[in-house]
């Protein structure tokens, strides 16, 4: 039975990030990722300044936003900033750039391979046909969401806590990215429109379980109806968001992105925390001193955000003036875009 050093699950950005850094280093990896294609992932595709903008290369970058439209019940407006402050990325695109380069790097990535049990020395995985088992030092939960890692590291007693993210995938969206605040429609959620180049993802995103999710498909629906946005025949996707997170690092076995429930309670942002756990895992593997700073701080802003989409969710009121205060905050510059980030 062939072993490697570092086995990781899930070929997401985390997954991925870590089988590159990884494999530079000359660590031997394995990455097991349960779909056919890597990519696929439903996602609205939005990434920061402050987050991953700046480390893709160009090429990946669907578009840029130097405004942001903000709208919540009472306030409606635009903040500018001299530098992009989101971009979008498409997920197929991003999902091969990254692992062409865990490739190019010497990790092994064996796609159509579903991770089926684990064990403290070993996993089990399927291509369909048969199961076939390897062996590990350190083991990488990158699974997203429904972790299987998760799951063997007992963490989801009790259950772990998601949000929910709908989306349509429209042809045309106008030219703006806007966030729309509105307790009646989205609790203490919100809906948004990020442009890409030849789509834009319309859709809303819930923090906790205040509303089932029919209820908020419908209510998306009758915001996108006021927005004149039309959604027949096109492409609807949901997903849960992890944001339960209990900690990284476990012995040999380490989560990072959604598996670890690092995704922003506030506003479901998880790329960039993906990516910035994904370095975290994969610099302590390599030193195991290593001080983990960056994801220090993303999972004290997690905490931060988690504490205000809590105190949000308690009632129609505050999930009502809690995004009119922080708009305020914005628009007079007294704060800046960056606090609602997970970078
Ligand atoms: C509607 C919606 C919109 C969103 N919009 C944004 C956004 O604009 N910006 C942003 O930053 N975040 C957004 N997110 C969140 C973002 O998509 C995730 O946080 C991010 O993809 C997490 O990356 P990851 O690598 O941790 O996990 P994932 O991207 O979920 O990757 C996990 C991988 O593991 C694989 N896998 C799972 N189980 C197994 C198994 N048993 N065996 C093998 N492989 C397995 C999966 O197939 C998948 O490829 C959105 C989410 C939703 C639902």
């Amino acid at each position: 039975m062939t072993k490697y050093d570092v086995v990781i699950v899930g070929g997401g950005p985390g997954g991925l990030r870590c089988a590159a850094l990884l494999s530079e280093r000359g660590v031997k990896v394995l990455l097991l990722e349960r779909q056919k294609r890597i990519g696929k992932k439903v996602c609205a595709g939005g990434i920061t300044w402050s987050g991953l903008i700046k480390s893709l290369p160009e090429k990946l970058i669907q578009k840029t936003f130097t405004s942001q439209r903000i709208r919540t019940r009472y306030q409606d407006f635009k903040i500018n900033g001299e530098q992009p402050i989101i971009g979008t990325v498409n997920r197929h695109e991003l999902g091969s750039h990254m692992a062409e380069l865990a490739i190019r790097h010497g990790a092994e990535l064996i796609t159509g391979s579903r991770v089926v049990t684990i064990d403290p020395d070993r996993v089990f995985f399927t291509d369909g046909k048969s199961t076939l088992e390897v062996r590990y030092d350190h083991l990488v939960g990158a699974d997203g969401t429904n972790s299987k890692v998760r799951k063997f590291l007992g963490l989801d007693t009790p259950p772990s806590q998601h949000g929910i993210g709908l989306q349509y995938l429209v042809p045309e969206g106008g030219p703006e990215m806007v966030w729309n605040f509105n307790s009646d429609l989205f609790g203490n959620g919100y809906s948004w429109i990020f442009p890409h180049r030849s789509f834009a993802s319309v859709g809303c995103y819930l923090p906790d379980n205040s509303m089932v999710p029919l209820q908020l498909k419908k209510n998306l629906d009758r915001w996108l109806g006021d927005q004149q946005i039309r959604t027949v025949g096109c492409r609807f996707e949901a997903d849960k968001i992890n944001i339960d997170y209990r900690g990284w690092r476990f012995g040999n076995c380490y989560l990072v992105g959604d598996a670890a429930g690092l995704a922003s309670p506030l506003t479901g942002e998880g790329i960039n925390p993906a990516w910035v756990s994904a370095e975290a895992v994969a610099s302590t593997i390599i030193d195991p001193g290593h001080l983990a700073e960056n994801l220090n701080r993303i999972a004290k802003r997690h905490h931060t955000h988690r504490t205000m989409s809590r105190i949000a969710g308690r009632s129609w009121l505050l999930s009502t003036l809690m995004p009119e205060f922080s708009a305020l905050l914005l628009r007079f510059k007294m704060i800046g875009f960056e606090k609602f980030e997970m970078a």
